[in-house]
């Protein structure tokens, strides 16, 4: 009995103390994938193979990462966190299939995470508070992903597969460069800390180029912008307001894409959008945004009107 005790204590002596965990950062999105199953429905979702370069944004604790250096030929994780990269770069420093870079995936130049001409797979559940502009800004690459599978707040999820009648920006711009589907709801206790909302797994089948034929994609989404400068309101005025032309020019050219002024925004299809921006170069020209001051000298860009 005396000698048992000995031999726990002893033990007891040569565990090192566990390092307490950072604290999850909520300023940096820091929801931790707790649930092994969405996990799987995720590596099966993007459908890794060992041919894969596979992208991962915000790796986090690595619990993703773990499963994609086993399946893919190669991962390269970006965390922006200082101590989780750090934590990462320790964990991973054998694995010769796996790169942590240590950056803010909304900045770092993409070619430099992957080489420009091999094509990739980008994998994540994505911090929140950048989820769009982080997707949106892959979308837009002139080197994008083949496929995306990304984990985001259920409404955004929702937002991006959306059909005419509940379209927004990111409708647009997600549906432009690619095919989305949601492929699980993810209830806030498969995460810790769990969030208040529910979220979802999206998955995107990125075409290899725009599907509508656009001499500027930067110059489309001008007059996208415009047309949802004001949700609420009918077309007409929308354009109006965002384009800063008069009621008569913004329903010359929304007849001329023969769509009826009185439409809500969101009711557009992304086949409308392509219509109004035919109308539209052939209205005010195929030229660059003009830049104009309003009358308090504030820069602007407008089309000739
Ligand atoms: N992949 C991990 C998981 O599923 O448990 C973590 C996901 S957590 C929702 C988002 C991760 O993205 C966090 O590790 C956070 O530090 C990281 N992150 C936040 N903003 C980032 C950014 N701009 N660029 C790269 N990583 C970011």
């Amino acid at each position: 009995m005396r000698l048992k005790e000995q031999a726990i204590t002893s033990t007891e002596k040569q565990t090192p103390p566990k390092k307490p965990r950072p604290k999850a950062k909520k300023s940096l999105g820091q929801n931790f994938l707790a649930d092994g199953r969405v996990v799987e429905r995720i590596i099966r979702a993007a459908e890794i193979t060992a041919d894969d370069l596979v992208l991962e944004i915000g790796p986090g604790r690595g619990v993703l990462t773990r499963r994609l250096a086993e399946r893919a030929g190669r991962v390269v994780a970006v965390e922006l966190d200082d101590t989780l990269a750090d934590s990462l770069m320790s964990e991973f420093e054998g694995s010769p299939n796996v790169s942590i870079v240590h950056a803010d995936a909304r900045e770092a130049a993409i070619d430099e995470l992957v080489p420009a001409d091999v094509p990739y797979k980008l994998v994540a559940n994505l911090p929140y508070y950048a989820a769009s502009p982080i997707i949106r800004r892959f979308l837009e690459a002139d080197h994008k992903p083949k496929l995306m599978v990304v984990m985001v707040q259920r409404e955004v999820a929702k937002s991006m597969c959306a059909e005419p009648g509940k379209m927004s920006i990111l409708s647009v711009a997600t549906q432009l460069y690619g095919s989305p589907r949601v492929v699980m709801s993810v209830p806030p206790r498969a995460f810790r800390p769990s969030p208040k909302v529910t979220s979802a797994v999206v998955r995107i089948d990125v075409y290899d180029s725009p599907c509508l034929d656009l001499d500027s994609e930067e110059r489309f989404f001008d007059l996208v912008r415009a047309g949802f400068s004001a949700p609420r309101k009918q077309v007409h005025n929308c354009l109006q307001q965002g384009l800063d032309i008069s009621r008569e020019q913004a329903e010359a050219l929304l007849e001329a894409a023969r769509v009826d002024p009185r439409r809500r925004p969101q009711t557009l299809s992304l086949d409308e959008w392509g219509g109004l921006y035919g109308a539209y170069c052939l209205k005010y020209g195929h030229n660059e945004r003009t830049e104009i001051t309003d009358s308090e000298g504030i820069r602007q860009d407008k089309p000739h009107a």
